[in-house]
């Protein structure tokens, strides 16, 4: 048995008049995330984690945001399309880990929506999937309410290497 890790990172501006989507669910805020899919930047981080831990590239390979197929996409779309890219390259996911940095509002009351929506995609237990929240105390463009940011790391393994 093989054990591979894997990093991901994502970033969005936040702007008045798009919807606030996170880790598959849709947040009520005031400001939405920007971006070219529907800029999910919790499961965008964790695509590049699982993409990272299998060395097949990021989001940005597979997904780029120069197509119009991906345009508006729903992001649990692209982590489907990841987990079969990592899956035909022999893996199993164990575990999620991941940080949501947000000044508001709070997701505290989604993250149960959220794990189950991952944890569905994934194919793994709800408690495979942890989704943690942090504000920036009020410092940066977290703090400013700017953007939102988002960190998973992912943990694979296989049998066969
Ligand atoms: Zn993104």
């Amino acid at each position: 048995m093989s054990f591979r890790i894997g990093f991901g990172i994502d970033f969005h501006q936040l702007t008045e008049g798009r919807p606030l989507w996170i880790g598959g669910v849709k947040v009520p805020a005031g400001k939405g995330a920007l971006g070219h899919s529907d800029a999910d930047v919790l499961l965008h981080a964790i695509c590049d984690a699982l993409l990272g831990a299998a060395a097949l590239g990021d989001i940005g390979t597979h997904f780029p945001d120069t197509s119009e197929e991906f345009r508006d996409i729903d992001s649990k779309i692209l982590l489907q399309q990841t987990i079969r890219l990592v899956g035909e390259a022999g893996y199993t996911v164990e575990n999620i880990d991941s940080t949501v940095c947000l000044e508001e509002p709070r997701i505290k009351p989604f993250v149960g929506q959220m794990q189950e929506v991952i944890a569905g995609i994934l194919s793994i237990g709800e408690n495979a999937v942890s989704i943690k929240a942090t504000t920036t105390e009020k410092m940066g463009f977290v703090g400013r309410g700017e953007g939102i940011a988002a960190c998973a790391t992912a943990l694979i393994t296989s049998r066969n290497r």
